[in-house]
Formats: structure tokens, sequence, C-alpha cells
């Protein structure tokens, strides 16, 4: 896969040369390039921004350079992302599908944003898709695309060494939160490990994993609970 990002800071898109995310660009399993947008300015100053019309405070980032930097990086069929506070909530959902795509392009905004021309002039030309990361307000996209980004390579084939550690995880499949998990010692500061998970019974360990699972997910996000498939749950889920 390929993923552009461009920003006015490129440098703060530097984690993404650090871990699984960095190791999956060494091995050439992720092509990802950052570009800085001053590169497509045409004057001395090299700016990015203007004043709002119709007034107000901040200022807004220019369509042109935008038009300039886009043509340029988005290459047929490509998907351009750019993170608002006003897009679609970015789930597991969209992380799935955009990791199946060939190129992702990610518009960094800052100040007040990008004018909004600019999705409407490539959403006539391909696919454009505004994502918010959270209902609250970054100081720019950088961080939402370093978000977007993770959650899409990990996906990718090969990036995760243990591709079964996908599997049960929160926001998975099963449409629950991933239940409580231990590790060495058996106890800790007086806390233990629950028994069940040192029985070596793999039905049971499972049957308290998807008790739990769905316990915590009735506790911490009855939304999702709600939105459950009552064709997927069994007699015993029920009792929970
Ligand atoms: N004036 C905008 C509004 O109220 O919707 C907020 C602009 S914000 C200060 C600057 C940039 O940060 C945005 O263009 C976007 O790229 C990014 N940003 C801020 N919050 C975000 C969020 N929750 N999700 C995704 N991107 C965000």
């Amino acid at each position: 896969m390929r993923i552009d990002v461009v920003s006015i800071f490129p440098d703060y898109l530097a984690p993404l040369d650090l871990s699984l995310v960095g190791k999956a660009r060494q091995t050439g399993l992720l092509d990802l390039r950052v570009h800085d947008l001053r590169d497509w300015t045409t004057d001395r100053h090299r700016t990015v921004d203007d004043t709002p019309f119709g007034g107000g405070a901040g200022m807004v980032m220019r369509p042109d350079v935008w038009g300039r930097a886009l043509d340029d990086v988005l290459e047929e069929g490509a998907h351009l992302i750019v993170p608002t506070p006003s897009g679609e909530p970015f789930t597991q959902r969209h992380a799935e599908r955009l990791a199946q795509e060939q190129h992702l392009v990610l518009a960094c905004g800052r100040y007040e944003g990008i004018d909004a021309r600019v999705a409407e002039h490539y959403r006539s030309h391909g696919q454009v898709t505004e994502l918010s990361i959270g209902d609250y307000v970054l100081n720019g996209g950088e961080v939402a695309a370093l978000v977007v980004v993770e959650a899409v390579a990990r996906l990718l084939p090969g990036v995760v060494g243990n591709p079964a550690s996908l599997v049960e995880e929160s926001h998975g499949a099963a449409g629950l939160l991933e239940y409580p998990v231990y590790t060495k010692p058996p106890v800790w500061d007086g806390l233990e490990v629950p028994d069940v998970l040192l029985s070596g019974h793999h039905a049971r360990i499972a049957r308290w994993r998807r008790d739990t699972a769905l316990v915590r997910t009735a506790q911490r996000r009855p939304d999702l609970v709600a939105a459950l498939d009552p064709a997927d749950l069994d007699a015993q889920d029920l009792r929970v």
C-alpha cells in the first residue's frame, strides 16, 4: 500500500519511522511518503493561508496551494482522506475498508481548516472522505493522520507479526470490547489473576473471556451492546 501525508509540519509525522509502521516501511510493506505543503507555495513567504471570507477569527488554508499539492500527489484511483472534527467519526470499519485500498492521501489541515472547495473539487474526481478522530478539536490534522495511518497499517498483511492477535480485539467482528488480559506474575500487589486463566481448560477460558467482554462492553459502551445482532448471542450470553 502507498500512503502520502501532506502537512506544513512534516516533522510531526516522524513517529511513523518507529515500531511496526517503521518496520513495514523498511520492509516495503508500506510505501509511506510525507510532504511539506509549503513546497507547493509560489510566494517568497511560502504562504499557505489567508483570512476567512465572511470575517471571523483565524486563518483558512488556501485552496490553490492545496490544489497544486494534491494534483501532484493524488494518482488515479487514490482515496483522499481529510481529517476534520466535522468529519464522519473514524472507526475500525473505516480502517478495515481503507486497508483494502492501494493508495491513500491524507491532507492535514491547520488553523481554521482547509477551504471547503478542496474536498468538493476532489470529490468530483475521485474518493474523498472527511474523518474525525473524536469529538474534540486538535490544532492540526497531523495527529489524526498518525491515528489513521497506524490503524490502517496494522491491518496490512505482515505488519503485525501474529495475525491471530488482530482477531479478538476490541471493535472487531464480535462487536465487543476485549476481555481483560493478564500476564506473569500470577499475584501482583495482592491482586490475583483469575483462576480460570491458570486452569489450562480452553473451553472454560473462552467462555470466561466472552462473558467478561460482554460485561465490560455493557458497563463501558452500552451503545455497542445495543448494536449487537441478537442472532449472534447464545444462551449463556443472554444470562450474562
Ligand atoms: N475550525 C475547525 C472546526 O471547528 O471544525 C477546527 C480546525 S482545527 C483547529 C485545525 C485542523 O486540525 C483541522 O483542519 C483538522 O485537520 C485537524 N483536526 C482538529 N480536530 C480534529 C479531529 N477531531 N479529527 C480530525 N482532525 C482534526
